[in-house]
């Protein structure tokens, strides 16, 4: 393999080197409409590493066969390269391989869990009655939103929604009121994907637990930016999207607790998630591959595997205080331009955030901004990012977000704010 190394004498004080781990990504060489391309749409997918893209092609190039019982060599070899990869995706949240499911993003996640519980016998601890209550949150991503919606339609339990403040955090005096002795489960995102902030989920899980509740954490726009323990949190499920953390698309994470999966139903049903079958019914193995009917996404799991590798060898603790630096410079920079209003408070030092920030330009559409920014080769994202509900809240149908991930510089955070300068003045 001719993969780069990330950076691994450095302690988690060191600032990383984003200048040197850019060359890591091929596709930051990249010219758009005659720029330097400036990436700031990682919330939406990050970009990959060589590694990772090594990891694939060589997997596909040396080793590619069907996983699990195979007679052949190969099929052996890649059944060992895919469930080290289920391990080492797992370490890399603080669980064991067991307890983490493949899945084709977080998504599909979210779904598989309110399908199985819509599924769950009357009988089962986790079956829900009418009356019992599910909440989520008013900042959700529609992925932690809509799976929610549908398993109360089937079930007759009652949506409840915990509110936020103006400046974005979530009002946990309300939570302690709505989270009561008919709340069976509480979904909520650790980090919302429109406005930055790293929301208190110990408070949330705590709350939950108080009452018996399930929770369900999406760790989708935590996993690449933040050190995770999901035991250590004590949450009993969490999903998290391959995409977004420098892996491939088409795989995610399922993370449960044992004795949670172990009460799930499957999903998913088919091949590859049994002991037995007869003509007439079917016993089906234990987690977690009872949740993985059918070919399951093997270049991927150990393409993500590499992922994980490249971002535990630059530490997430140094990630984290990179894309804050680049936040906090981001930040500085949009308030002191006119017409220019972030959604969530600005001036909060005390909120904790990873590195995007998600914006309203006055008297412009978000698109038309957009547009803006990548003929400079700026590439933002733009609309309401899955998050209709927040936006809403705010008072707009959609905002321009910039996010960062580990290979920004402050030079790509400047070159945003010099050309949002020139967005108002250019639409007059
Ligand atoms: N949850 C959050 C917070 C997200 O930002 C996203 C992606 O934008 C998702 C869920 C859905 O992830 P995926 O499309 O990879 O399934």
């Amino acid at each position: 393999m001719t993969s780069a190394t990330p950076q691994t004498a450095a302690t988690a004080a060191d600032p990383i080197d984003a200048v040197r781990l850019r060359e890591d990504f091929p596709i930051l060489a990249e010219q758009v409409n005659g720029h330097r391309l400036v990436y700031l749409d990682s919330a939406a997918t990050s970009q990959r590493p060589l590694p990772v893209l090594d990891a694939e092609r060589d997997f596909l190039e040396h080793t590619n066969a069907a996983v699990h019982r195979g007679a052949h060599t190969l099929a052996a070899e890649a059944t060992d390269l895919f469930e080290d990869a289920r391990a080492t995706v797992a370490g890399f949240v603080g669980a064991d391989a067991e307890q983490l499911v493949w899945t084709s993003g977080a998504t599909m996640g979210l779904n598989l869990v309110a399908y199985s519980i819509g599924g769950a016998s009357a009988s089962s601890s986790l079956a829900l009655r009418p009356g019992d209550e599910i909440v989520t949150t008013a900042i959700e991503h529609h992925a932690n939103l809509i799976p929610w919606q549908e398993l109360a339609l089937r079930t007759g339990a009652v949506l409840r929604h915990i509110p936020a403040h103006d400046d974005g955090t979530l009002d946990l005096a309300a939570a302690a009121e709505i989270i009561g002795p008919r709340t069976r489960i509480v979904a909520f995102t650790h980090v919302s994907n429109v406005l930055g902030i790293i929301n208190p989920v110990e408070e949330i899980i705590a709350l939950a637990h108080q009452v018996g509740a399930l929770t369900v954490m999406d760790a989708c726009q935590s996993a690449p930016h933040l050190p995770l323990d999901l035991p250590a949190l004590g949450v009993d499920l969490a999903v998290f999207s391959g995409h977004k953390m420098m892996g491939p698309y088409g795989v995610g994470g399922l993370y449960g607790r044992a004795e949670v999966l172990e009460a799930m139903p499957p999903f998913l049903t088919g091949g590859s998630m049994i002991t037995t079958v007869t003509l007439d019914r079917a016993e089906y193995l234990p987690p977690p591959q009872r949740f993985e009917a059918g070919t399951q996404p093997i270049g991927p799991a150990i393409g993500l595997a590499a992922a994980v590798r490249y971002l535990d060898g630059i530490g997430l603790e140094r990630i984290h205080a990179h894309e804050t630096m680049l936040a906090e410079r981001m930040r500085a920079g949009l308030v002191e331009i006119p017409g220019i209003r972030l959604l969530g408070d600005p001036s909060t030092g005390s909120v904790e955030r990873v590195g995007l920030w998600s914006f309203d330009v006055e008297g412009v559409h978000a698109h038309d901004a957009g547009q803006f920014l990548d003929a400079r080769g700026i590439a933002v994202r733009v609309g309401h990012h899955c998050a209709a509900p927040l936006h809403t809240r705010y008072g707009v149908t959609a905002s321009v977000r910039a996010s960062t991930a580990l290979y920004n510089t402050p030079d790509d955070v400047d070159a945003l704010l010099d050309a949002v300068r020139g967005i108002r003045p250019y639409f007059g």
